[in-house]
Formats: C-alpha cells, sequence, structure tokens
C-alpha cells in the first residue's frame, strides 16, 4: 500500500539502536514513557492541531465505528498525550513523558514522507519558565550525539509570542500580503484568510521572494515571549550550542506559543526537518484541564534512521557465533553446553545450526550468517569433551579447547572485538 513500509531485518538492527538509545537518553533526563491508543475521536484532533492546518484539512485517516463515531489513526502524540494527562490527573505536579510510535497521515510519499511513519514524542507539563525549553533542546542533542548524527544537525529557533502579539503581527502580515495575493500560489491565497502565519513556512521560492519584506515576527512580540526567548538563547549560548534564529518558524500546528524550535539537516534533500517542537501553553486548558504550561517536541524517527545510515551504513551482525555439530547425536551433546553458554553470555547472539546437513554446507551457512566464530562439535570433539573455536572472520588461529575453558575464553574473544 502506498506510503505503508516494511522494515525488514536488514534495517531494524538501526531501529533497534536508535530505541536503545532514546530510552537510555531519556532516563537520564528523568523523562518517563506513556503509552498511548493509536485511535482517539475525531474532534480532538480537529480541535487542537486546528481546523485550518494541512493535517486536519487532508492529512487524516477518519473512519466511523460502527455506532457511527468518527475516529482517527492518530496523526501526531500530543493531542492523545495532553488528553490522557488530563482526564488521569497526572497534572498536580510537573510530568516529563515521552513516547514512541506510529503516526498517520495521508501524504504524497517519498523519501523521509510516508503515511505512516513514527515519532518520538518528549513533552513537558507543569513548567513555565524556559529551563523547560532549554531542557528539550539539551535532550535531543544528547539523542543525537548518542547516534553520532550530531555533526548533520542545525537548531533554528524562533518565538511566535503571545495568542495576543501574535494577532497583531497576523493583522500587519496580512496587510503587507493583500495587495500581493494575485502573485502567492494556490494555498498561500486560501491561507491569507484562513492561516496567514503558514505562508511563512512555504515551501514556494516565489512565495518566500515575496516575503522578502515582510514584517518582521520580533518587532511584534510581548515582552513576557521576548525575555523568556532571550534567556533560552543566554542559556543555549552557556553550554554552547549554536543556533539559527529563524523567524520564518512558525510550525504548523495551531497549539504554539512562544518559543518554537526544529532540528534540521540538508542531507535528506526536501525533509529537512527531523525534529521540531515548542511551547503549547493554552493546550490542556482547551482540553479541560486546569490552565498548565506546557511544551514538547516530536521526531520523525523515518528521518533519523536515514541520518543514521548516512553515517554507518553497516548494519550489525545477527549472529556473533554460529554452531556446527557433526549430527543429531553431536547437536543433542551440544545443546546443553550452548545453552549454558547463551546464560553465561547474555548480549552475545548464539546460533545453533538447524536443519542438518553436511560439514560443508553447515560452514557455509556460518559463513553468510556473519558470525565472528564458529564452535564445531565433531566426533573428536565429543570423545574428549571438547569443542573446536574456529575464527570467521578477522585474526586468530583454529584451536580446540575443553569444555570448561570456553566461556571464559570466548567471553575474552568478544570483549577484545569490542575494543574493550
Ligand atoms: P513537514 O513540514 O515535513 O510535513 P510537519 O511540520 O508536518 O513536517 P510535525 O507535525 O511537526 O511535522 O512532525 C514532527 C516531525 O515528524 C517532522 O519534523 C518530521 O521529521 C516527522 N514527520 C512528519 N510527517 C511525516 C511523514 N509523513 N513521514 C515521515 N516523517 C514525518
Ligand atoms: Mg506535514
Amino acid at each position: 500500500m502506498r506510503g505503508m513500509v516494511d522494515i525488514l531485518p536488514e534495517d531494524s538492527c538501526h531501529w533497534q539502536r536508535l530505541e536503545t538509545q532514546a530510552r537510555g537518553v531519556l532516563r537520564q533526563y528523568g523523562f518517563q514513557e506513556i503509552r498511548l491508543p493509536l485511535i482517539e475521536a475525531t474532534q480532538l484532533f480537529s480541535r487542537s492541531i486546528g481546523e485550518v492546518t494541512d493535517i486536519v484539512e487532508k492529512e487524516m485517516y477518519t473512519f466511523a465505528d460502527r455506532n457511527g463515531e468518527s475516529l482517527a489513526l492518530r496523526p501526531e502524540g500530543t493531542a492523545g498525550c495532553v488528553r490522557a494527562v488530563v482526564q488521569h490527573n497526572l497534572l498536580q505536579t510537573p510530568q516529563k513523558l515521552w513516547y514512541l510510535g506510529p503516526m498517520f497521515r495521508y501524504e504524497r510519499p517519498q523519501k523521509g514522507r510516508q503515511r505512516q511513519f513514527h515519532q518520538l514524542g518528549v513533552e513537558g507539563f507543569g513548567i513555565a519558565t524556559p529551563d523547560l525549553d532549554a531542557e528539550l533542546i539539551l535532550v535531543s542533542r544528547a539523542l543525537w550525539r548518542a547516534l553520532e548524527v550530531d555533526s548533520l544537525l542545525t537548531l533554528e529557533v524562533n518565538s511566535i509570542g503571545s495568542p495576543a502579539s501574535r494577532a497583531e503581527y497576523r493583522e500587519a502580515l496580512v496587510a503587507f500580503l493583500s495587495d500581493k495575493k494575485a502573485a502567492l500560489d494556490e494555498d498561500s491565497q486560501r491561507r491569507l484568510t484562513s492561516n496567514p502565519l503558514r505562508i511563512l513556512d512555504s515551501k514556494n521560492p516565489d512565495t518566500q521572494a515575496l516575503l522578502a519584506g515582510a514584517p518582521s515576527m520580533g518587532a511584534y512580540l510581548d515582552d513576557e515571549a521576548k525575555s523568556d526567548f532571550d534567556r533560552l538563547l543566554s542559556t543555549l549560548d552557556a553550554i554552547g550550542q549554536p543556533y539559527r534564529v529563524n523567524e520564518r518558524l512558525v510550525r504548523g500546528l495551531d497549539y504554539y506559543n512562544k518559543t518554537v524550535f526544529e532540528w534540521t539537516t540538508t542531507a535528506l534533500g526536501a525533509q529537512g526537518t527531523v525534529c521540531g517542537g515548542g511551547r503549547y501553553d493554552g493546550l490542556v486548558g482547551q482540553f479541560g484541564g486546569r490552565d498548565t504550561p506546557a511544551a514538547g517536541f516530536a521526531i520523525g524517527l523515518e528521518r533519523l534512521v536515514l541520518l543514521m545510515k548516512s553515517q554507518s551504513e553497516a548494519s550489525m551482525s545477527p549472529t556473533d557465533i554460529y554452531v556446527v555439530t557433526a549430527d543429531a547425536a553431536a547437536q543433542r551433546h551440544a545443546l546443553p553446553r550452548i545453552e549454558a553458554l547463551r546464560r553465561a553470555l547474555p548480549d552475545t547472539a548464539i546460533q545453533m545450526h538447524l536443519g542438518g546437513g553436511s560439514f560443508k554446507s553447515q560452514f557455509k551457512r556460518a559463513d553468510r550468517s556473519g558470525a565472528r566464530f564458529a564452535l564445531v562439535y565433531g566426533e573428536s570433539e565429543l570423545a574428549a569433551n571438547s569443542v573446536t573455536l574456529k575464527p570467521l572472520r578477522g585474526e586468530g588461529e583454529q584451536m580446540t579447547l575443553p569444555d570448561a575453558q570456553i566461556e571464559i575464553f570466548l567471553a575474552g574473544k568478544l570483549a577484545e572485538d569490542k575494543g574493550e
């Protein structure tokens, strides 16, 4: 199906590495996981994301269930997360949460843009001060570093102010664009009345050229948004994180206010935004909760995996050790020994050859498995309670060891390989 993608074993190792690193980094910064349903009431999204956004106008997968209620496959995670924290009364104290999973948007599929895609979402509730915004940027940066893609990503920041200052700016922008309306692209003409700020992030170069003399958002900011933004920028300076202030950065969803940010890359063509987020202080109140300041971001994981693969295409070998046996009796002899070895070396992937066959055909499989060593149980090994260790890659001589020594010997060899 268009835009629906299978993640095959050669790629799932990159996904697993990403997920493991993300869990570790988020734990380190004190974020906790929340798991949310894939389906929500359609109006949850139309109310929060905004009726006149790309997502709600044309990208949602909606359907009527058997009771005629309109449901949607979630196009993003923030709305569901806010629903959950309000519903379960979690906002008595600040909360720092994350979730990871598939999202659904009906878009034109291309590299880095799918109809089912995955996001890692990170949200902080109950903290009004810009130290939260700074921490969100820090935790995302820590993930780029852990995945060794930090050199490919640039931080862009902006402040879109309070709802009131945004309304003022909106008026000025509409006034500026009104007499240029005929020259705008079709989408932007429509947005001029429905959602004019979105024109600022139009991908159309002609529209961008028209915007050259547009009024500056910075000049319209209210004092609080401005001082919060300045405080964020000085924190970024203090931690040595370079950034670009991009006054055109508005984000596509209606619920944002004050500071917004994106991490972008030039390595993925048109799909340059890997992570986007910002403050959404009004959303919890809008969902019927007590007014609670909040901020968060979402990472597009397909795009992040593409960056990881551009840095190191090598996929991890699914096998470290491949076990070869002379016949069914030798396999029976080997199995309890291999089970003991698996318990002793829990991080090592040990594949027992299954399905029988000659030594020759088994060694062929062992080679193709990517394993570093073969363990061989032949007739002489059985008789002597020993095993032969045959290196399949890298240096080293074949050798036969007593059963009792294999565990310690292998642990040492594998650690050496990992450079420990
Ligand atoms: P874009 O401008 O690329 O459409 P967006 O503003 O719609 O992005 P958000 O809703 O902010 O995106 O989602 C956060 C991130 O999720 C994006 O920066 C991107 O990395 C990723 N993302 C969004 N839509 C898709 C998609 N259809 N396929 C893959 N990744 C996506
Ligand atoms: Mg989009």
